[in-house]
């Protein structure tokens, strides 16, 4: 069997630190897909890719073959009575706004599950169990998925539920694209007041305050997420502003109103912005003006729900503002339990280092259980920050953050990383040695190579 001619090493994901040489093979029909599963007699391993929005090395595949599914992007059926969306793995969760925008029914539907950009696939979306600005209410993203299918390496198309093959099921939920190809899934959308959002938006000075109105706001709020100011210090660590929203029921008129946004962009960077524009300064003048310019009270507006969700979607291409050589995002979660000590220490370390950027949030998790295996989320808090990529100065500040988030009981988003060491990794995933029992012996990925490994790996250097 020959490999895809297209051999590509240009195929970068969000953050843009990591450049390897791919086979690429593009799908349109599930035929091709089961078509382009003989590669794997080559010899080499496969990988779905949806959008690239992950953000380092866990959707590549470093010279081995990358599946495109985008072309997977069909609806198969849509239920307005019961609010059950079926479609290709392809189809993105813009799409499926764009559908329910559309539609004119006395019952109004949403995405149950999203992350902070509509530019993901639901195969992408499902891979990674990604959770959203509901946490705390709904779970992740495999909380509401029904079912899908599977294409594995040896051809065999496996219908998976939670009670057909119920293994396979635990283990794609969150599974990073290792134990086959989602060919299609049915998923569960929530049933809402309307589309719009009642949004408040306000400053708070500091972690202790983040902690109170984020468990004041947990019960009445659908969503909840602050934004943080991370260089911030002393008294004031922690602080910045609190965005907490719900669904509302339209006044009259106002769902003929539509961001036409499902698209692209409206705003887009061409082109690398000089590394030395992210720095400390910058970045302080930046977050102070941010932080100032927000209310001090709690202000409530009736908004689109694009601006409270998916903010960097309006920018194209944002992830150039950090150059040429990209940038790595730290996504951590820790326990309730260790919470309010750990990020403390997380935040004094980011402060001191003056090394992130003004892209930095803080969200509460909930309780509820997702079935993945491997799903990221867990009660407690989770932060994410990115960090412009100085090469051994950050990865070595990376290091450190791991080890609190390690002592706290706390673990790091696979969707996000791109330089956990395996030991790491591994703590923090104690299920992942079962997990790897149902991975497909014709799928692999660079993230997965590297955090299994049994021996400590030399850690891969970005350019
Ligand atoms: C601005 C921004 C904000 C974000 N906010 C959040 C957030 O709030 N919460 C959150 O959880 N995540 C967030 N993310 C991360 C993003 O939601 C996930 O990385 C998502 O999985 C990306 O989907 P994708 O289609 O781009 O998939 P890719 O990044 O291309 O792939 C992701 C994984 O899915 C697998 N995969 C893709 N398609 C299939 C398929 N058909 N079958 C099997 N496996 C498949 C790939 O192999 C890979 O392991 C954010 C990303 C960005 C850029």
């Amino acid at each position: 069997m020959q490999v895809p001619s297209m051999l590509r090493d240009d195929l970068l994901t969000w953050g843009r630190s990591h450049r390897f040489r791919h086979h690429l093979r593009s799908l349109h029909f599930s035929d091709e897909a089961v078509a382009a599963m003989g590669l794997a007699e080559s010899g080499r391993t496969m990988l779905a890719r949806g959008l690239g929005r992950s953000y380092g090395d866990s959707a590549l595949n470093a010279d081995q073959i990358l599946l495109d599914v985008n072309g997977l992007d069909r609806f198969i059926h849509f239920d307005a009575a019961s609010g059950i969306v079926e479609c290709e793995a392809g189809v993105t969760l813009a799409a499926i706004l764009q559908l329910l925008e559309t539609r004119d029914s006395d019952q109004r539907w949403f995405l149950p599950v999203t992350p902070g950009t509509k530019f993901v696939t639901v195969g992408g979306a499902i891979a990674n169990d990604v959770h959203g600005k509901n946490h705390h209410r709904a779970g992740c993203f495999g909380n509401h998925v029904l079912s899908f299918q599977l294409l594995r390496s040896n051809g065999e198309i496996l219908n998976c539920s939670p009670n057909s093959n119920p293994a396979l099921f635990q283990a794609t939920i969150g599974g990073l694209g290792l134990t086959g190809l989602i060919l299609s899934a049915r998923v569960a959308l929530q049933a809402v007041a309307g589309l719009w959002l009642e949004a408040e938006s306000f400053r708070y000075e500091n972690l202790d305050r983040f902690h109170q109105i984020s468990s004041a706001s947990l019960t009445d709020w659908e969503y909840s997420v602050a934004w943080i100011d991370c260089l911030a210090a002393g008294a004031n660590l922690g602080r910045g502003v609190f965005t907490r929203a719900r669904h509302v029921a339209p006044a009259p008129g106002m769902d003929q109103l539509r961001f036409d946004s499902h698209g692209q962009p409206r705003l887009s960077l061409p082109f690398d912005l000089p590394s030395f524009a992210m720095n400390r300064t910058s970045i302080g003048i930046f977050n102070t003006m941010l932080w100032h310019k927000a209310s001090a009270r709690p202000r409530r507006q009736i908004t689109h729900y694009d601006p409270v969700f998916y903010p960097l979607d309006a920018i194209g291409g944002w992830n150039r503002l950090y150059g040429a050589s990209g940038f790595y995002q730290y996504q951590c979660v820790v326990p309730t339990s260790t919470a309010r000590d750990a990020i403390r220490e997380l935040l004094g370390l980011i402060s001191q280092s003056g090394q992130a950027s003004f892209l930095a949030v803080l969200k509460t998790f909930g309780t509820v259980v997702s079935p993945g295996m491997l799903s990221f989320p867990m009660p407690g808090v989770t932060l994410a920050l990115d960090f412009p990529n100085r090469g051994f100065g950050t990865l070595a500040l990376l290091d450190q953050l791991d080890r609190v988030t390690q002592s706290a009981g706390g673990r790091i988003y696979p969707a996000k990383d791109g330089r956990v060491s395996a030991a790491a990794f591994q703590q923090g995933y104690p299920g992942w040695r079962q997990f790897s029992t149902m991975i497909d012996p014709g799928f692999s990925s660079s993230f997965w190579r590297r955090v299994s490994a049994e021996a400590p790996l030399t850690r891969f250097r970005p350019l």
